[in-house]
């Protein structure tokens, strides 16, 4: 049975696409821009090896507890195209008769023109795609996006009508959610320039840490 390496999944995720979703965050990135806020996600080799029966099985939990969607994100999923073709194909048929149809949305620091055969495969599963680094260099406001570069493109009917009216707005306040987890707070989003630095300093401010931070090396 295929497996993929997981740094960890989340239900509910209200700050990752439209609407209440499961999020899944893929282990591994070889693509290291810089300042990225995920760093724990980038070796390979940790997170956790899980069956994609197993991540399907959280998949039906979080769809009878009303997700209506998916999200996955990273590390850098298209490092692991074959296991998340095997995920995505599954999560397509589970959703064949649901009203309104879970819509899947994923994240790749790739560029469309960089993708071999098998990281197509996998990517054309997906209703939406997030494409491309994260460029510290270009903030934006852009929903859901981390740099401005980043392109959200619409794979499938489903997908345009779901966020055809989403891809060019930019909110007041990027959508941030703060969840607690064994490894301490988790913060799920986009944040934008300087966010994450003004949280680090207000705890610290009211002494409660950070003891450290997935956006600096420990
Ligand atoms: S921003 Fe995304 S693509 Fe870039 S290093 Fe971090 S996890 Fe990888």
């Amino acid at each position: 049975m295929s497996t993929i390496r997981v740094n960890r999944t989340h239900f509910p995720v209200t700050a990752l696409g439209p609407g209440t979703r499961f999020g899944v965050w893929v282990q591994g990135c070889p693509l290291a821009c810089a300042g990225c806020m995920s760093l724990d996600t980038w070796d390979a080799d940790t997170g956790a090896e899980v069956t994609v029966a197993d991540l399907l099985d959280r998949w039906a939990d979080a769809l009878a507890r009303g997700a209506g969607g998916i999200t996955v994100s990273g590390g850098e999923p298209l490092a692991q195209p074959g296991p998340l073709r095997d995920f995505l194909t599954a999560v397509d048929s589970t959703r064949s008769d649901l009203r309104p149809a879970p819509d899947i949305l994923l994240y790749t620091g790739y560029e469309l023109t960089e993708l071999n055969d098998a990281q197509r495969a996998a990517a054309a599963l997906a209703d939406v795609l997030v494409t491309g680094r994260f460029l510290a260099g270009q903030p934006t406001r852009l929903l859901w996006r981390g740099s401005a570069n980043q392109r959200m493109v619409l794979q499938t009917d489903l997908g345009r009508r779901r966020y055809a009216s989403l891809v060019d707005l930019t909110p007041d306040r990027t959508p941030l959610q703060v969840e607690p987890d064994p490894a301490g707070v988790r913060i799920i989003g986009t944040p934008r320039r300087g966010t994450l630095s003004r949280l680090e300093r207000g705890l610290r401010h009211r002494g409660l840490g950070p003891e450290a931070v997935t956006w600096r090396p420990e």
